[in-house]
C-alpha cells in the first residue's frame, strides 16, 4: 500500500521566531558593518549556519562586539541593562525581540513600578524568563515548580507574568497554589502565547492516527522536544530528528501513514526535505522489498509445517521463518502449541534475527503481539482510573513484575498493598487488579499500582456504607414514629432478639423498631443473665412497658408475662400459720427468717421473745431453727410478718388444751370445771 505523508497544522516557525528570522535576513543585505546575533537567533543549526554564511554571525555576549558593530537581539528578548550596554559601546541595535515576549517584559515592568513584588512563571534557566525577569527588576522570583514556592516571600501585593511557551493548566495551578501559599492583591498577566499550544494539540492530534510520527527540530530546542515528549504518550513510533538525513528506511517499515511535525524554530525547508527523503525510500523499499529484511520488522505469515522444535511459516521471503514454541506463546512447548496451530494458518510476527543454525529467519509471535499492545496500552489507559488485571510474575528489587497482555509491567513495592509489603514474593502467581500509574511505550516502561485500586474501592464501599447507614437511620425514624401510634403500653408482642449486652436485650418489634429488656426485666430470678436464657435471633413475647417518644425509647418486659414465683410460694402461706423457718440475718429491729425457697419473713424484735430485749442476736444465732407464727402477708410489697411469741403461745394453748381434754377422761367433773374457767 503507497505510503500518505501527513505533514500538522500549524508546524515549525512561529510569528516571533519567522519576524526574527526575517529580520535578520533583510538586515544582513543592508548593512556594510559586521552584525551578529546575540546569542544563537533559534535553536537550529541550519538557520544559524545559512545567517553566518550572509554574514550574520553569531556572539555570546557584548564583550566579542566593536564599536559600531550592529548586533541583533533574538526573540527571546533581553534585559535593560543589556540595551544600555549596547548602547554605551556605540553599537547599533536591531530589536527582533518578539512582539509578545516584549509585552511580557512590558508587563513585568509595569507590575514592579505599582509596587508589586513580581511572579514570573516559567522555566528558570529559559532565556525569555531572564529577560523577563530582569525588566520586573530586583523585587521579583521566577517559580517554576511547586518546590519554588518555598521561597516566595511573603508580601501585600504581587503581580504575575508568564513565560510565552508556558503550559497554560501548569501555569493555573501555581498560580492557585501561591495564591494559597501567600494570600494577598493579586494582579495576573496570562502573557501565555497560543502558537505553542496550537503546535502541541496538532501534533498530538495527527501522531494518534499515523503508523510512524517524526518531529523535526534542533536537538537543543526545548519546544522541539516537547513536542515529541507529547508525540511519543500517544504514538510509541515518534522519532526526534534534526532533519532528513537521520531518517532510516526501519523507521519507515510497515508504516503506510507517516505524520510530521516541526519545532518552532525549524524553516519550511527542512519538513520540505523530509517529504521528499521519506518519498525516496519508500519506493526504494517497494523495489527491494524481498531483500530489504531488518531486525524489528513486522511481517506478516503462513503456517507451511510444525517441527520438533518450531513452527515454520512462509512470510514471502527469500528464506522461510521459524517460530520457537516459547515465541508463539509465552512459555509454549511442542506440546501445548503444536495442537493449536494448523497448516495455512496466518499470523503476525516480528523479525528478532536474520538467520538461525537451519538458515531460517528467527521470528516471533509473542513479540509482535507485545509491540501491537504497546502501540494500543496509551489508547487503552486513557481514562487513568481504568483497572486491570495483571498476574504476577517475579518479586525483583523494588517491587514485582507482572504480565499484562503479554506485556511486562512492574508494581512498586510501596503500590502493592494499602500496608507496607514485607514479602513482595507472596505476590507472585497472583492475579491482581490494579490501575496505571505511568506508561512511557518509547522506553517500554509501564506502572501499574494495585494500592490505588484498593484506596478507591476502599473509598466506594465508606461511601456506600454511609449511604446505607443513612437510608437505614431514614427508615428507623419513619418505622418508629410509626411505631408509637401503632404500640400502646401494656400490649404484648413477638419480637427478635437482635442483640444481648450486659445490661440486657435489644428485642425488635417491627422493621427498624427496636425496645430494651432491661435486665431487671428478663427474669424474676435476679441471678439470671440474659445470655443464659437467649440468643441473638430468637423469637420472644415480650409486654409493652413504657414508649417515651419524646426521647425515641421503647421499654419491653419479659418478666411481667411470666408468675412472679415469690407470689406462687406465698400462696402456701395463710395468716395464722405457724411454721419452721431458719434465721438468716439480723436487722437492729428485728431478725429475718428463711421460710422456703422463695420466701422470707420478718420478726420484729418485740416478736421475738415475750420479755424485753436489747437486741435480735441476744436470744437468736444465724443458722437456727425457729417455729413462727404468720401475722400478715403484704403481696403487693412482698413482705411477710412472723411472730416467734405468739407461735410459742399458740403452742402453749394447744399443748394445755390437749392437756386438759386428757384431764377430762379422767375425771369428768373437774375437766368440764377447767374448761369452762378458760372458756371464759
Ligand atoms: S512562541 Fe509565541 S511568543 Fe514565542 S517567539 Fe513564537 S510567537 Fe513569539
Amino acid at each position: 500500500m503507497k505510503m500518505k505523508i501527513y505533514v500538522a497544522d500549524p508546524c515549525g516557525f512561529c510569528y516571533g521566531v519567522k519576524r526574527a528570522v526575517d529580520i535578520a535576513h533583510l538586515q544582513a543585505k543592508g548593512y556594510n558593518t559586521s552584525i551578529a546575533t546575540l546569542g544563537e537567533l533559534v535553536h537550529n543549526p541550519r538557520v544559524v549556519n545559512s545567517l553566518k554564511q550572509q554574514g550574520v554571525q553569531c556572539k555570546t555576549t557584548l564583550d566579542e562586539f566593536s564599536s559600531g558593530d550592529t548586533v541583533i537581539f533574538r526573540s527571546h528578548g533581553v534585559g535593560p541593562e543589556v540595551y544600555e550596554e549596547a548602547k554605551r559601546r556605540g553599537l547599533n541595535v536591531i530589536d527582533a525581540t518578539c512582539p509578545h515576549v516584549r509585552k511580557a517584559q512590558k508587563t513585568a515592568a509595569e507590575l514592579a513600578q505599582e509596587g508589586r513584588f513580581v511572579i514570573i512563571v516559567g522555566e528558570k534557566r529559559h532565556p525569555e524568563v531572564q529577560s523577563i525577569k530582569a525588566w520586573a527588576g530586583k523585587d521579583s522570583v521566577v517559580i517554576e515548580n511547586e518546590d519554588d514556592l518555598e521561597s516566595l516571600p511573603e508580601r501585600d501585593k504581587y503581580g504575575v507574568v508568564s513565560q510565552t511557551t508556558f503550559e497554560a493548566e501548569k501555569f493555573n495551578l501555581l498560580l492557585r497554589m501561591s495564591q494559597e501559599r501567600r494570600p494577598g492583591d493579586y494582579k495576573v498577566s496570562r502573557t501565555i502565547c497560543t502558537a505553542t499550544a496550537e503546535r502541541q494539540a496538532a501534533a498530538r492530534q495527527l501522531a494518534g492516527r499515523t503508523d510512524a510520527f517524526f518531529v523535526f527540530g534542533g536537538k537543543n530546542s526545548a519546544n522541539t522536544r516537547h513536542l515529541w515528549d507529547i508525540a511519543s504518550t500517544v504514538n510509541s513510533r515518534s522519532y526526534l530528528l534534526q532533519d532528513a538525513s537521520e531518517i532510516t528506511a526501519s523507521m519507515l517499515a510497515g508504516a503506510t501513514k507517516i505524520g510530521i511535525t516541526a519545532g518552532a524554530s525549524t524553516p519550511q525547508e527542512i519538513i520540505e526535505e523530509a517529504i521528499v527523503a521519506m518519498e525516496t525510500m519508500e519506493s526504494l523499499l517497494n523495489e527491494h522489498e524481498s531483500m530489504k529484511l531488518h531486525i524489528g520488522m513486522i511481517v506478516e505469515g503462513t503456517v507451511v509445517d510444525v517441527t520438533n522444535d518450531e513452527v515454520v511459516v512462509d512470510f514471502g521471503y527469500q528464506s522461510e521463518g521459524s517460530v520457537a514454541f516459547d515465541q508463539w506463546v509465552q512459555g509454549g512447548t511442542k506440546d501445548t502449541v503444536a495442537p493449536t496451530v494448523q497448516k495455512d494458518d496466518k499470523v503476525t510476527l516480528k523479525v528478532i534475527a536474520s538467520e538461525n543454525q537451519d538458515g531460517l529467519v528467527v521470528l516471533s509471535k509473542t513479540r509482535a503481539e507485545a509491540d501491537k499492545v504497546w502501540q494500543e496500552l496509551p489508547k487503552e489507559f486513557e481514562d487513568e482510573k481504568k483497572v486491570v488485571t495483571v498476574k504476577g510474575l517475579r518479586a525483583v528489587k523494588g517491587g514485582l513484575t507482572v504480565s499484562y497482555n503479554d506485556v511486562t509491567g512492574f508494581i512498586p513495592a510501596s503500590h502493592l498493598d494499602l500496608r507496607h509489603v514485607d514479602d513482595v514474593k507472596e505476590y507472585e502467581g497472583k492475579e491482581l487488579q490494579v490501575s496505571l500509574l505511568e506508561i512511557n511505550p518509547e522506553k517500554k516502561r509501564l506502572v501499574f499500582s494495585r494500592r490505588n485500586v484498593l484506596r478507591e474501592e476502599r473509598a466506594a464501599k465508606n461511601q456506600a456504607y454511609r449511604e446505607e447507614r443513612a437510608r437505614r437511620e431514614e427508615a428507623r425514624k419513619e418505622a418508629l414514629a410509626k411505631a408509637f401510634e401503632t404500640f400502646h403500653e401494656g400490649d404484648v408482642v413477638d419480637g427478635t432478639i437482635r442483640s444481648i449486652v450486659d445490661f440486657g436485650m435489644f428485642v425488635e418489634i417491627a422493621p427498624y423498631v427496636q425496645g430494651l429488656v432491661h435486665i431487671s426485666e428478663i427474669s424474676w430470678d435476679r441471678s439470671v443473665k440474659p445470655a443464659d436464657l437467649y440468643k441473638v435471633g430468637d423469637t420472644v413475647k415480650v409486654y409493652i412497658k413504657g414508649l417515651d417518644q419524646e426521647k425515641g425509647r421503647i421499654s419491653l418486659s419479659i418478666k411481667q408475662l411470666q408468675e412472679d414465683p415469690w407470689q406462687t410460694a406465698a400462696k402456701t402461706l395463710h395468716v395464722g400459720d405457724i411454721v419452721t423457718g431458719t434465721v438468716v440475718r439480723f436487722l437492729p429491729f428485728g431478725a429475718i427468717v428463711k421460710l422456703n425457697d422463695k420466701n422470707e419473713g420478718m420478726i420484729h424484735i418485740s416478736e421475738i421473745a415475750p420479755q424485753r430485749i436489747e437486741k435480735p442476736e441476744d436470744v437468736l444465732e444465724a443458722g437456727q431453727e425457729v417455729k413462727v407464727k404468720v401475722l400478715r402477708i403484704d403481696t403487693e410489697n412482698k413482705k411477710i410478718a412472723l411472730s416467734i411469741t405468739k407461735a410459742k403461745e399458740d403452742a402453749e394453748k394447744a399443748e394445755m388444751k390437749q392437756y386438759l381434754g386428757k384431764k377430762g377422761t379422767l375425771s369428768q367433773g373437774i375437766g368440764d370445771k377447767l374448761a369452762e374457767v378458760e372458756t371464759k
